[in-house]
């Protein structure tokens, strides 16, 4: 027969307690008696009664007071609380404390098994819920865990193996995740290098150059050159409220194809001229050596044109490559307002051929600038060509020239058909025209790339702000020369 469950008694009432020890050893209840309430709690610690029967008033305490501080310790313990007489006071704190019932006289023994055993029952019912749902919690809890655990490995997986190289850093540069890639690129040894500035771990002038750059101005891209020939694109992403990210994509082949797509047009170039000035000079020659028709010098003139057009063609872009290839190193100091006035005067003639308004404002005391005059005069003429070009007859052209923060800001203004926003980021590559330039203007699209390449030698940068139907204004902005 299994062991029947252990009922404590705490009762004063020597009487009651014999009755009610009877009534459950008859029903084969096992049964502890406390004296007082010190016994009441060494037993509940040394035998874990299955209930508890309390008077209620035990060893001059209430018994519904003695049975809140024991369900505080344990909460799923069933207590009742035999009382004298039926009260409605006791029967509320009775169940406003949590507790299974309450006894009265006249107690018959059918009556005490049977209250005894319904609270039994409910908290084996009780425990077994209990029992359930902490199984259920833990399974879901354990399932949420090897989730968000498989997600992470997935995550560490793809982070780990992106080709482009990718380092997440904290808000003061401080390493959070490098992957491979960008270990790779650097030659980083393995190891941990959370916490430490990338400076320290990347020790490149480039990744210095980027960071600072890019805290300076909105800059978001950075070449970083290896000295083995490797060439990364970089790029500086801030996320706010929590760092920053660098990303690297190797684009030393791009660079290798660029470099071979110069070569090549240098080559086809400088070989071009030769035969171009020798045609050039025959046709000149044509006309010594006989009387010519109307018609023949007119084909002869129309040669002529189109030979001088390929000849600046083939002499642009010679000097581009030229540009390009570094070779501008010629530095002396230049005043740009001097260059500036000297191109208006120049361009006087071509102003009033268009019905041209000029607008120029030149600032008072302007400082100099380290530079090429031949290259800066040829920066400052092809954007007011541009301007001239590109403006309709009787419009205005605005120039101006200003120092600010020991920096030297040219811009030109026009109000001719401007250039569509997606296309202006395009129109300093080498032939891009817009797709808006009117028919009737020509042009080799090689202007604002020669533009562009003596600004970046100058260390200076170029951008236009334009609107189609409005104008277009290029801004300029170079180093001013603060010795
Ligand atoms: P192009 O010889 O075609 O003028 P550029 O290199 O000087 O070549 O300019 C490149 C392109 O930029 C032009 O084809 C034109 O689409 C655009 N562009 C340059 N300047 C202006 C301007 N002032 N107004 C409108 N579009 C311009």
């Amino acid at each position: 027969m299994p062991k029947r469950d252990l009922i404590l008694l705490a009762l004063d009432d020597e009487t009651v307690l014999q009755l009610m020890q009877r009534a459950l050893q008859a029903a084969s209840y096992e049964t502890a008696v406390a004296s007082d309430r010190g016994a009441l709690d060494t037993i509940i610690q040394e035998s874990t009664p299955a209930l508890i029967m309390i008077e209620e008033h035990f060893d001059g305490i209430s018994g519904v007071k003695i049975s809140r501080e024991i369900l505080e310790r344990f909460p799923s313990m069933p207590m009742l609380i035999y009382a004298r007489q039926e009260s409605l006071v006791l029967y509320k704190g009775v169940l406003n404390s949590g507790l299974s019932g309450c006894l009265y006289p006249p107690l018959r023994n059918d009556d005490i098994i049977g209250t005894i055993e319904r609270s039994l029952l409910r908290a084996r019912h009780l425990g077994d819920w209990l029992r359930r749902e902490v199984k259920r919690t833990t399974a879901s809890l354990e399932r949420r865990a090897s989730v968000s655990e498989s997600e992470l490995k997935r995550y560490e997986f793809i982070f780990a193996n992106i080709q482009d190289g990718v380092a997440i850093l904290d808000e003061e540069g401080r390493i959070q995740l490098i992957n491979r890639a960008f270990a790779v690129a650097f030659d980083l040894p393995s190891g941990d290098f959370r916490g430490k500035h990338i400076s320290q771990v990347a020790n490149h002038p480039d990744i210095d150059a980027l960071l600072e750059r890019a805290l300076a101005t909105p800059l978001k891209y950075h070449e970083i050159n290896f000295d083995d020939g490797r060439i990364y694109n970089a790029q500086y992403t801030p996320i706010s409220g929590f760092g920053l990210v660098i990303t690297m994509q190797d684009i030393s082949h791009l660079k290798q194809i660029d470099r071979m797509k110069n070569e090549f047009v240098h080559t086809v170039s400088h070989d071009l001229r030769s035969p171009l000035t020798s045609v050039l000079g025959y046709t000149d020659l044509v006309e010594r050596v006989g009387s010519l028709t109307t018609q023949q010098v007119e084909f002869l003139n129309r040669i002529r044109g189109s030979v001088e057009n390929i000849t600046s063609l083939v002499n642009e872009l010679l000097d581009l490559s030229r540009l390009e290839a570094g070779f501008d190193t010629r530095r002396e100091m230049v005043s740009l307002e001097k260059i500036l006035k000297l191109a208006l005067d120049t361009f006087e003639g071509q102003f009033r051929l268009k019905k041209l308004t000029l607008e120029a404002d030149i600032g008072k005391g302007l400082p100099a600038l380290q530079g090429n005059p031949i290259r800066l005069r040829q920066l400052v003429d092809n954007l007011l060509a541009n301007a001239v070009k590109y403006a309709p007859e009787g419009s205005t052209i605005k120039a101006s020239l200003q120092a600010e923060d020991s920096q030297i800001i040219f811009t030109v203004s026009d109000e001719g058909p401007g250039i569509p926003q997606v296309e202006q980021g395009r129109i300093f590559d080498k032939f891009y025209r817009a797709s808006n330039v009117p028919d009737e203007v020509g042009g080799s699209g090689l202007g604002l790339a020669i533009v562009k390449s003596i600004v970046d030698s100058h260390q200076g940068r170029i951008w236009v702000e334009s609107t189609v139907g409005k104008g277009s204004t290029f801004c300029v902005v170079l180093p001013a020369h603060t010795g």
